[in-house]
């Protein structure tokens, strides 16, 4: 269990960055991922613009408020800060926001086809997978923030077509382990589809029992330290 003072929440959400990049989420500068602060839940830390995935420290790290203003930090914001603000606000059991240009999710969302439990991972969006089809556009006006944060819903993944995915959860460890299970279940769909596509596909109900078993905390940060643990190799 990490710590909550300051310090070590910038340094889960550093670490948040580098398990997203090793796992080839990484978009050159783009992405980010926030943090809610537990004391001032209307505040959250944020990767700042201009860098990757993978560079965020102690000193670049910002802090952004629920309007997706910056209130603290030299570096500058992502024009995408609403989906982080409005998903906040709208979920207050979440704490952390997950938003990449995972590959495989965005050729995926490509298709216009619903994900399948084509493997482990797909069982894992099992209750529904909602798809983000107002505009292809980026996501940067709070309206837009807004719209996203209502198909979100209480869902933790989403898919923003031709764009990206949005995760959200309780901790950091699970909106990231939401991220890499979600490219992971596009990408095997994907090989499906490339073979003729997928002709058996995990039973509706199975898949649910599933995806309930296997997402649990300690597997949410067991993946992650395991991860960070290939990064620093
Ligand atoms: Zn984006």
């Amino acid at each position: 269990m990490r710590g909550t003072d300051l310090r070590s929440l910038k340094r889960l959400l550093a670490d948040a960055g580098r398990v997203l990049a090793h796992e080839g989420q990484g978009d050159y500068v783009a992405g980010h991922v926030s943090l809610r602060l537990p004391d001032q839940p209307d505040l959250f830390l944020m990767k700042p613009a201009g860098i990757g995935l993978e560079e965020m420290s102690d000193e670049n790290i910002i802090t952004v408020d629920l309007e997706g203003t910056k209130v603290e930090g030299a570096a500058g914001r992502h024009n995408e800060v609403f989906i982080h603000s409005e998903v906040l606000r709208a979920r207050p059991d979440c704490v952390a926001v997950v938003h990449t240009h995972a590959p495989y999710a965005v050729a995926f969302s490509s298709l216009g086809k619903p994900l399948l439990a084509v493997s482990n991972d797909g069982a894992f969006f099992a209750n529904g997978l909602p798809v983000f089809e107002e505009t292809t556009e980026l996501i940067i006006t709070k309206a837009r923030g807004q719209a996203v944060a209502r198909t979100l819903g209480q869902y933790g993944a989403l898919l923003l077509r031709n764009h990206g995915i949005v995760t959200a959860a309780p901790t950091m460890e699970e909106a990231v382990w939401l991220a890499l299970k979600l490219n992971q279940a596009c990408h095997l769909q994907l090989m499906a589809e490339w073979a003729g596509g997928p002709k058996r596909v995990g039973d509706p109900q199975q898949a649910k029992t599933k995806g309930a078993y296997a997402s649990r905390p300690d597997i949410h940060t067991g993946v992650f330290e395991y991860v960070l643990r290939r990064a620093s190799k």
